[in-house]
């Protein structure tokens, strides 16, 4: 805004406050309304037009015929009027009549007036109505006197909502119309489909007051809201989330760029100079931002825009006091969650029975949020990009984390469509619930082992359903991410009790804490200053465990009690050499020799075991093996360390396969090297959970695979399917000389023998 148009503003502004302010009737207000803006830009029509029963209606006008008031209604789309209203963007034109889509309406008298300019009214980026002038000289409205009618929109948005004049329901179908259906591509996270409304993570904010009582008082109000935030993003910068490289870096530079410019701040205080209030000068800056953004046709740019756009929409979340995200206010009806990305915790903040679906700008396959909705049976899109431009807060939803597809706002042919779809996944949901009874056997009988991955008490009333063979990796950080402070003792034994509980005479194991990396404790920080530039090879797991001995014997303890007369089984993450396995076994025997000293009952049996995430321990297999009762390979671990490709970077979430030569013999080698001894070996990564890469994990000799629990259906199908003998023997020829594409070996292997996969 330059120093006339504030100050051009700012003279409407004034007088507004006092109609906004009077007890007047709506209607009385709109007269007002028209006749100010008319004398102060000098104008001889300023006419109002308000969505009502889907038509835009003239509501108030000076200049035009007052009989028209209330009769004139264009469609959307449809004159002038009509077109402001559809693309929500202004028109300024010197020749009205000359537009293709001037439409002539001889009931409002216009045919004296040549220019014409119009901005639309909006609420919730939606725009519900227009305000427009006239003038008899043919003439260019100037940019001042744009400017001036767009901010002067912003007041008639609040005089609208405030009046009740709108049908709030009729603006969005109307929006949705207007918009008509479009479909992204992302990548399928968690498989499934889903149907709901759009929710943002983070909300848009919405604007009670647009005009201020004390600008000095909203400057100040700026003032330290921008002060806040550059304390945020500076804090960021310190968080795993963003400080890892790559795409974080990029994002959080364009942030830090955009909360220090000076421009930005000063654009915002110039509005507030022309009386609005700070929330509404943020936003004024940004419609400005965005139409002209628009003109601009570059994708980079384009995310730059969404940068700005989340840096702006934290700032307008600041100063108005609005700080919780979506999962706070609740979701009123089913949903489809937006994030550009989220963290664990987050996720499982929201209502399981409302959350549906869940669509990412980010994430990868094996970032701990995509666990965590696949332990909620939610289905994930991510790297769907363009998403927070397409897709607008209560738009309908139909995700198909199948196809890796999402169709915003359907048509009706495609709701049914999808509807069939549904249907169809249903029926395969419920043939796969007929084996939960059955036990997996091979053809040639060999018994596999289907067991379940759980770390939510919600988890365990499904486990007697599901038909596992138990939980085969209980990740008990879990309980300590959705709590807001350290679970204390009696805590931890209570969920675990209750687990054992759940699965009666099934095995349990639990695994000993698992945080750092991607899974942030905020109430566990690390000492001051201990920024770590790679957290996933960083201060994690058992390293944590080692070296915090408190937490770990306090966990010792809660199992140890909670499995008091049963069998207790428990693993060790992130063991790297086999001494560090020794270290955390004897925290393990120094409780049990203080719980025999107190005369506690004890567990009956204790199995010990390791997972094998570090490759480094794989060259430790004959140390550790005669000391262990289980290995289970955490692959989602393994993997991105043997190809030295962080897991939560989704620029590499392609990048390689679970199927390469390289994984395939590394588990070949750990399988050979553990035979002979007696010691279990599983995998409990995700990839067990997908049925090409279990048929591959059976074949290298792979008995005991610890899945999702929405796999263990597919996967019991699949192993009814498999002769052993024959993929050990394919198997054993392809490592030692791989096909070109492991993944299209399988496939026809597989298809050749009539293995369907779903
Ligand atoms: C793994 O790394 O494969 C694993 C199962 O553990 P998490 O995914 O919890 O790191
Ligand atoms: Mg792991």
């Amino acid at each position: 805004m330059n120093t006339t148009a504030v100050s051009a503003s700012r003279k409407i502004l004034t007088r507004l406050h006092d109609v906004m302010a009077s007890r007047s009737h709506a209607q009385a207000k709109l007269n007002t309304v028209v006749e100010v803006i008319g004398e102060c830009l000098d104008s001889e029509v300023c006419s109002i037009y308000l969505l009502r029963e889907s038509m835009l209606e003239l509501y108030a006008t000076r200049g035009l015929a007052q009989e028209a008031v209330h009769v004139t209604r264009m469609g959307v789309g449809e004159g002038l009027v009509g077109i402001i209203a559809e693309d929500a963007e202004m028109l300024n034109l010197a020749e009205a009549a000359a537009h293709s889509d001037f439409s002539y309406r001889p009931e409002t008298g216009e045919d004296k007036f040549h220019s014409f300019a119009g901005v639309p009214i909006v609420q919730r980026e939606r725009a519900v109505g227009v305000l427009s002038v006239q003038h008899v000289d043919p003439r260019r409205y100037e940019e001042v006197e744009i400017e001036t009618l767009q901010t002067v929109a912003m007041v008639l948005s609040e005089l609208i909502s405030n009046a009740g004049l709108i049908d709030e329901e009729d603006a969005r179908a109307l929006g949705a119309a207007a918009s008509g259906p479009e479909q992204l591509r992302g990548q399928t996270l968690v498989k499934g489909l889903a149907s709901g409304q759009a929710v943002f993570h983070q909300p848009r904010i919405t604007i009670e007051h647009v005009v201020a009582d004390d600008t000095e008082a909203e400057r100040q109000r700026v003032f330290h809201a921008f002060d806040k935030m550059r304390e945020q993003i500076d804090r960021m910068a310190g968080q795993a989330e963003f400080g890892v490289g790559g795409e974080h870096e990029e994002v959080l530079q364009t942030y830090k760029m955009f909360a220090y410019d000076e421009g930005w701040a000063r654009r915002i205080n110039e509005a507030i100079d022309s009386g609005l209030t700070a929330e509404a000068a943020i936003e004024r800056v940004q419609q400005h931002t965005r139409l002209r953004m628009r003109k601009i046709d570059d994708p980079l740019l384009a995310d730059r825009m969404h940068d700005l756009e989340d840096l702006a929409n934290r700032l307008l979340r600041i100063v108005s006091g609005q700080l919780g995200t979506a999962a706070t206010s609740g979701l009123r009806s089913d949903a489809v969650l937006i994030a550009r990305n989220l963290g664990p915790a987050e996720l499982l903040e929201y209502d399981r029975r409302r959350l549906k679906g869940v669509i990412l700008e980010e994430g990868s396959l094996t970032s701990h949020v995509v666990i965590v909705a696949r332990a909620m049976g939610v289905p994930v899109l991510g790297r769907v990009r363009s998403l927070r431009g397409t897709v607008r807060e209560g738009d309908q939803l139909l995700l198909d984390a199948q196809q890796g597809l999402v169709t915003v706002r359907p048509a009706q042919g495609m709701i049914d469509a999808f509807e069939g779809r549904s249907a169809k996944h249903r029926e395969r949901q419920a043939a796969y619930a007929a084996l939960r009874d059955v036990e997996p056997f091979t053809l040639d009988g060999t018994r596999i082992k289907v067991m379940v991955n759980a770390g939510l008490r919600e988890d365990l009333a499904n486990l007697s359903h599901i038909g596992a063979d138990g939980v085969g990796l209980f990740r008990t950080e879990f309980q300590f991410l959705v709590s807001a402070t350290l679970p204390a003792r009696e805590r931890q034994t209570r969920l675990y009790r209750e687990v054992l509980d759940a699965a009666g005479d099934k095995p349990v194991v639990f695994r000993t804490l698992d945080i750092g990396g991607d899974k942030i404790l905020p109430y566990l920080r690390h000492d001051e200053g201990d920024h770590e530039d790679n957290p996933a090879m960083g201060w994690r797991a058992l390293r944590v465990a080692l070296e915090r001995k408190g937490l770990l014997k306090v966990q010792a303890r809660a199992l140890l009690e909670a499995a008091a007369g049963r069998e207790l089984n428990v693993m060790f993450p992130m063991v790297s050499e086999a001494w560090e396995f020794d270290a955390a076994k004897e925290v393990f025997d120094s409780q049990i020799a203080f719980l025999k000293q107190k005369k506690k009952l004890l567990p009956e049996a204790i199995n010990y075991g390791v997972m094998l995430e570090v490759p480094s321990l794989a060259e430790q297999l004959d140390l550790i093996g005669p000391k262990i009762s289980f290995l289970s390979i955490g692959t989602n671990d393994l993997t991105q360390f043997l190809f030295a490709a962080d897991r939560s970077n989704p620029k590499l979430a392609e990048r390689y396969d679970w199927l390469s030569p390289s994984i395939m013999r590394f588990l070949g080698r750990v399988v050979k090297s553990l035979e002979g001894c007696d010691v279990d070996v599983g995998v409990c990564g995700e990839m067990g959970g997908r049925q090409l890469e279990a048929l591959a994990l059976i074949g290298l000799g792979i008995r005991r695979l610890s899945i999702t629990p929405a796999s263990v259906g597919p996967i019991k199908e699949l192993v009814r399917e498999i002769d052993v003998g024959q993929i050990t023997e394919a198997m054993a020829g392809w490592l030692a000389s791989p096909p070109e594409n492991m993944r299209e070996a399988l496939t026809a292997w597989a298809s050749d023998r009539g293995i369907t996969f779903d």
